[in-house]
């Protein structure tokens, strides 16, 4: 194993950001997750250059950490090191509309459009995690992919290149980033993004955003810690993926504290003290009981990351 310390030294951007053995579990709305060996946080982007250039340099692996709200890290934790972009959190008024550091939280970023009289964004108001972790996923609320309203996305080639991409539809769909596996920016780092906006009166993009959010308490979304959705929905199972869990009497379902939300049957929750082993195990269970009853595999929206 490489000398992490060492490592550390050469990314050189300040002892309060690097830390060894960091629960990820402080760091994911699961709140599950054991050690990352090395958790770096820059806090600019000269600094993000910087810590890829070393961890590039020195062959060190790395986990790309937005808001940790679409993970499950495994109970070993993570080998190697985790790349948190929670210090890029800048952002600017740009004519027609907001630009944004990567890691900035989804809601941070809708309030302050709701400052400036910005209105686009308010139906991802509510929605945890940060904006590289939402166009990574091209997150969907309220019938909107996040995708539909980017402009130009700046991002960080393995190499360390930085580029500007203006949006081209093409590449994006349902739940899928041209960031993910298989796609051609797969291993780039969303640094920012511009997103096209519209000016509209306050108190009307207050209205939306408000719904918004109420809607989400009525539906549970934050009385246990979760990921959101745990499968994908598929037009070809004909009816959403939270009703065919419910069809096998999964609600309420559990597996130590890895639990079915008694709410909404495709949000899984940690009860208390929830394994990442025990969330899996019934993330699998739920997976298996789907394709006996109706023949088709259903496919998780939240990453696996680490060792389990
Ligand atoms: C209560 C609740 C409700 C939710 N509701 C919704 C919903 O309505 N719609 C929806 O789509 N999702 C929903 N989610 C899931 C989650 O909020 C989104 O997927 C969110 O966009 C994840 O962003 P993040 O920053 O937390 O990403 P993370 O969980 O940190 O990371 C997810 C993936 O993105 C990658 N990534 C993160 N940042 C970057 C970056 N800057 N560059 C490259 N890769 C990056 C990571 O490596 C990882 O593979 C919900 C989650 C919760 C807990």
């Amino acid at each position: 194993m490489k000398n992490l310390c060492q490592i550390a030294q050469k990314i050189n951007i300040g002892p309060e950001r690097v830390h060894f053995g960091e629960p990820m579990k402080n760091h994911t709305s699961f709140r599950i997750g054991g050690p990352a060996d090395l958790f770096v946080e820059p806090g600019s982007l000269a600094e993000l250059e910087a810590a890829l250039g070393v961890l590039r340099a020195e062959e060190v692996p790395f986990f790309v950490l937005g808001g940790g709200a679409n993970i499950l890290v495994g109970d070993r934790g993570i080998r190697d090191a985790v790349l948190s972009l929670g210090g890029l959190t800048q952002l600017s008024r740009r004519s027609g509309g907001i630009w944004a550091e990567a890691g900035i939280p989804i809601d941070l970023l809708c309030e302050n459009c709701l400052a400036f009289g910005l209105s686009g964004l308010e139906n991802f108001y509510g929605m945890p995690g940060s904006l590289g972790g939402a166009l990574y996923m091209n997150a969907r609320c309220y019938e909107m992919d996040i995708s539909g309203i980017a402009e130009e996305i700046l991002a960080l080639s393995p190499e360390g290149e930085i580029r500007s991409f203006a949006f081209s539809p093409d590449a994006w769909s349902y739940k899928h980033s041209p960031f993910q596996p298989g796609g051609r920016l797969e291993g780039w780092i969303v640094a920012g993004a511009l997103f096209r906006l519209e000016e509209k009166d306050g108190p009307g993009i207050a209205a939306v955003m408000r719904a918004r959010k109420k809607d989400r308490i009525s539906k549970g979304h934050y009385r246990w810690p979760s990921a959101g959705s745990m499968f994908k929905n598929d037009r070809r199972f004909g009816k959403p993926t939270g009703a065919i869990l419910d069809s096998l009497g999964l609600r309420g379902f559990r597996i130590g504290d890895a639990a079915v939300s008694p709410i909404h049957a495709n949000i899984f929750v940690n009860l208390g003290s929830a394994k990442a082993s025990d969330m899996k195990a019934l993330i699998e269970y739920a997976a298996e009981k789907a394709f006996s009853a109706y023949g088709f595999r259903l496919e998780p929206e939240v990453c696996f990351v680490g060792m389990f």
